[in-house]
């Protein structure tokens, strides 16, 4: 199995995660990620205006764009994960 196999299934590669506009820009590094509901999100962890809309993008987009995503791409449903600063370990809890 590879590492871009995620919860040993390829097709999930190909699935859409929501991002910031910071991250689909490419902007920041992503900083805070959570799975709620089967939804991904990826942000930049920096605060957010109220006319921030959350962008569509592919995940084998990020994962390749950032390869320590993998480090937690089988974090279950219902769980987040943060780092202080891009290349830092991920600290992974449960959602409220
Ligand atoms: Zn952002």
């Amino acid at each position: 199995m590879s590492d871009r196999e995620i919860d040993g299934n390829p097709e999930m590669n190909n699935i859409a995660v929501f991002v910031c506009s910071h991250i689909f820009e490419n902007a920041m590094p992503i900083l805070y990620a959570c799975r709620d509901g089967g939804e991904w999100q990826f942000l930049c962890g920096e605060p957010h205006g109220n006319n921030e809309l959350p962008r569509v993008i592919g995940l084998a987009h990020i994962l390749d764009r950032d390869k320590s995503l993998s480090d937690i791409i089988n974090l279950p449903d219902g769980f987040e994960a943060g780092r202080d600063f891009a290349g830092a370990e991920w600290k992974v809890s449960k959602m409220r």
